[in-house]
């Protein structure tokens, strides 16, 4: 196998449920190789498209469960949401339907929510509404998102995720579904900003001065961590510790650079390069 791309790539962007963990089971080898990476050269961000926690949430989480993590380390759909409105819609009213966390994300970044925490408003039109991965959702918070959305508001939504697995093969509803909802009930679509959506490693390209093909992108879900990397031109790894088999990478149209089996692997390989 020729490994000369991991061996040019600078950033490694690293997707979390399924490839690092599940839930609070720590994979193998995954804090070992997070440790080692400086001392190999490589730069890494953990790459999520979870919109129901902050940034500052998963720095606490990873840090919980053992892996090395500083604020320059990660990155969130819900982050690239409040940069992509500050660029895109600048002054925008925003209805957002999402989580307290993300509340406070979009918040730092300085967003104009016609909202509570909660949901609660009175405004009548909006310009955006934006939906996120909502773990408190409630009905009141789809109600007013369609409201807005039939009267003509831009439709964004933090990442396009099915559900987000859980341990024991159980999965949790998540944005995508929600959207679908949205979308049943109005017939609007959503612009979805999370992977794969290039857009989340061009801001991590301009963020760090490494170029797109120097940034290799690992993770366990073909249609967003492998898809974010082709669309980006950057390179891709796909660990087969979470939600892809053999039969799904076997349908899949575009292929990821490399299969692995896991972080551990990727670890042995890099040891090596
Ligand atoms: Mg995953």
């Amino acid at each position: 196998m020729d490994y000369t791309k991991l061996k040019n790539t600078e950033l490694f962007l690293f997707d979390m449920d399924g490839t690092l963990y599940l839930g609070d089971n720590v994979y193998e080898g995954a804090i070992e190789l997070m440790e080692d990476l400086p001392r190999l050269g490589k730069k890494y961000i953990y790459l999520t498209n979870n919109s129901s926690r902050a940034g500052e949430d998963y720095i606490t989480r990873l840090k919980k469960l053992g892996f090395p993590c500083e604020r320059e380390n990660v990155f969130t759909s819900g982050m690239a949401t409040g940069m992509y409105l500050n660029q895109r819609h600048p002054g925008a009213s925003v209805y957002l339907a999402g989580t307290k966390a993300f509340y406070r994300e979009l918040v730092s970044y300085g967003i104009r929510l016609v909202n509570d925490e909660l949901g609660h408003t009175d405004a009548d039109t909006v310009d955006v509404v934006v939906q996120g991965f909502d773990t408190e959702l409630v009905y009141e918070k789809l109600d007013r998102a369609c409201h807005y959305l039939r009267r003509g508001s831009v439709f964004i939504a933090a990442n396009p995720d099915w559900v987000c697995p859980m341990p024991a093969g159980e999965v949790l509803p998540d944005c995508g579904s929600i959207c679908a909802l949205l979308t049943a009930a109005s017939s609007v679509r959503p612009n979805y900003i999370g992977k794969p959506n290039r857009n989340m490693i061009d801001v991590i390209s301009e963020m760090t001065g490494i170029p797109n093909e120097k940034i290799c992108a690992v993770g366990d879900r073909i249609y967003t961590d492998i898809a974010v990397a082709q669309n980006a031109g950057s390179v891709s790894v796909l660990v087969m510790s979470g939600e892809t088999d053999e039969k799904i990478l076997a349908e899949a149209e575009r292929k990821p650079d490399y299969v692995l089996r896991d972080v551990h692997e990727l670890h042995e390989i890099l040891k090596t390069l």
